[in-house]
């Protein structure tokens, strides 16, 4: 049996993986030069940094990955404590722990209270909504309804993120703090609908984790098991058609050839994965999910305010996201820094810092050039960061940016996360299966079960199921 699997990020790595061990042969083809996708490196001068994501959650996802292969995993994970440190405008710093006693323990009893309680309900909403919309297959008629009837009452299903929120009467910091979790999906927290509150308990109640070398580390780890299990990789070739034949892709068209295989595996960008088909998509007329401004910032000198992963709030977290909606750069943003250093010395050189910096940013617009105006917006960032007591401007070795339109090539107008979760029907991710094709699945951060590095681990051991299945004659694509 034969597959092609097109992309090499996580959701690629782990649909090779899973097809490699049911004995399929398997080919993996990516753009880049090298793989990872969105979980880019940047080395420079001695310092390392992860160009894409670094809060690295649900670790037991990737560890059930090298026990499929009979192996243990070769990257530790730390712990980190606290989770993530946070500064308000008002001068109150807040290091949140998976302790809730230490974490609340910093509050006014008020807040204290609430925090326990959203705690609490961003655990329901989780331990409820994961069987279903997470852990196992993109869910059909049938599961929706028993979900619906089961707990859709509970899951707030008329209510906002904010509307939620407001129930539990937090005062303005924790409240903005419970907002922010909405971004990690992409999401602008004020259109958010209340289920989305249940991304909370993945980091507060489940824990964050250092894998040590960083998040390229997992990468490089994956990658040696794929080539371990035979799995033939191919960077720096791109692929520029999908050529359909009745109910099959027949043939994948590369700028360095053709491939065919009775199998194949897109975890593309699901918009892209369109374009290739000549298809159109609904989902390219959906509002794109957030993109992002990232800088990487090789820093002499040490920085005691800052921890592992520290958020620097704005004081206007509504004007953040008015901006992001009229397609503008917000000018006073919050900003998310990690500085895996704190954890991990060999990630800078001795006495020096690796600092992550990122600011929620618009997709990209008709127009929008951002070769223009990159350089202008990293330093009003540095700017920002100097207003709030975190002036690296003299500090700073080197300074390297990533805008939307880096991330272009990765994400449809440089969206993270896909169409924007604004909606019930938009949180739903789209199915791992497109209509008429049958020797097609689809994998990865923009589809089931969505993105973050765990989901899209898990959404291409999703796809490789569903193929296996078609290989094996059991008939699953009978559905479309
Ligand atoms: C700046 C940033 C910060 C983030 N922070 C976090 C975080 O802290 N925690 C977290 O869990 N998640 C985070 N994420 C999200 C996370 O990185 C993604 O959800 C996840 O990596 C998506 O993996 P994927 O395999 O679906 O897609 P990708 O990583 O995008 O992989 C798709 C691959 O397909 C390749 N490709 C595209 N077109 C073609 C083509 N035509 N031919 C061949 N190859 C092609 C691309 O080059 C790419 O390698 C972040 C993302 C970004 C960008």
């Amino acid at each position: 049996m034969t597959a092609l699997v097109l992309g090499g990020g996580f959701a690629g790595l782990s649909a090779a993986i899973q097809l490699a061990l049911a004995g399929v042969e398997v080919t993996l083809i990516e753009q880049l030069p090298q793989i990872g996708g969105k979980a880019g490196e940047v080395v420079q001068d001695g310092f390392c940094f992860d160009t894409g994501p670094s809060v690295f959650t649900l670790p037991q996802v990737l560890s059930d990955i090298f026990m499929a292969a009979g192996e243990d995993l070769p990257v530790s994970l730390t712990p980190l404590a606290p989770l993530c440190r946070y500064l308000f405008p008002s001068g109150f710093v807040w290091d949140v722990y998976r302790d809730v006693g230490k974490t609340t323990a910093q509050l006014a009893e008020r807040d204290a209270k609430a925090y326990r309680d959203l705690l609490e309900e961003a655990r329901r909403l989780y331990e409820d909504a994961a069987p279903t919309f997470v852990l196992g297959a993109a869910p059909g008629p049938l599961a929706l309804l028993c979900y619906a009837l089961r707990y859709g009452l509970k899951a707030h299903p008329t209510r906002t993120l904010p509307q939620l929120l407001a129930r539990f009467n937090p005062g303005p910091e924790l409240s903005q703090f419970f907002l922010r979790f909405a971004t990690y999906l992409g999401a602008n927290p004020y259109r958010a609908p209340a289920i989305l509150h249940n991304v909370a308990w993945v980091e507060l109640g489940l824990g964050v984790y250092y894998p040590q070398g960083g998040v390229k580390g997992v990468v490089r780890a994956l990658e040696a098991l794929a080539r371990r299990l035979g799995v033939m990789i191919r960077t720096g070739v791109t692929v520029e058609r999908l050529v359909v034949q009745w109910d099959r892709v027949s043939e994948v068209v590369t700028d360095q050839g053709s491939y065919r295989a009775e199998a194949v595996i897109s975890a593309l960008d699901i918009v892209r994965t369109h374009e290739l088909l000549g298809r159109a998509t609904p989902l390219a007329s959906r509002e794109p999910s957030l993109s992002g401004f990232v800088l990487l910032l090789g820093v002499a000198g040490e920085t005691p305010q800052l921890a592992h992963h520290t958020i620097s709030f704005t004081a206007d977290y509504p004007a953040e996201f008015a901006a992001i909606a009229r397609g503008q750069p917000p000018q006073d943003p919050t900003l998310y820094l990690s500085l895996s250093c704190k954890s991990d010395p060999e990630q800078a050189p001795a006495g020096c810092e690796n600092w992550f910096v990122m600011a929620n940013a618009p997709a990209l617009r008709p127009g929008d050039d951002w070769s223009a105006t990159g350089l202008a917006y990293a330093e009003h960032l540095e700017r920002v960061l100097a207003q709030r007591g975190l002036d690296v401007r003299e500090r700073h070795c080197f300074r390297i940016y990533r805008t939307p339109q880096d991330l272009a090539r990765l994400g449809y107008r440089g969206s993270i996360y896909g169409s924007a979760p604004h909606s019930l029907i938009t949180t739903l991710r789209p199915r791992q299966t497109l209509s008429g094709l049958r020797n097609l699945a689809l994998a990865g951060g923009t589809v089931h079960p969505g993105g973050g590095i765990p989901l899209a681990l898990l959404s291409g051991k999703q796809a490789a199921q569903l193929v296996l299945r078609r290989l094996s004659g059991t008939g699953v694509y009978a559905e479309l």
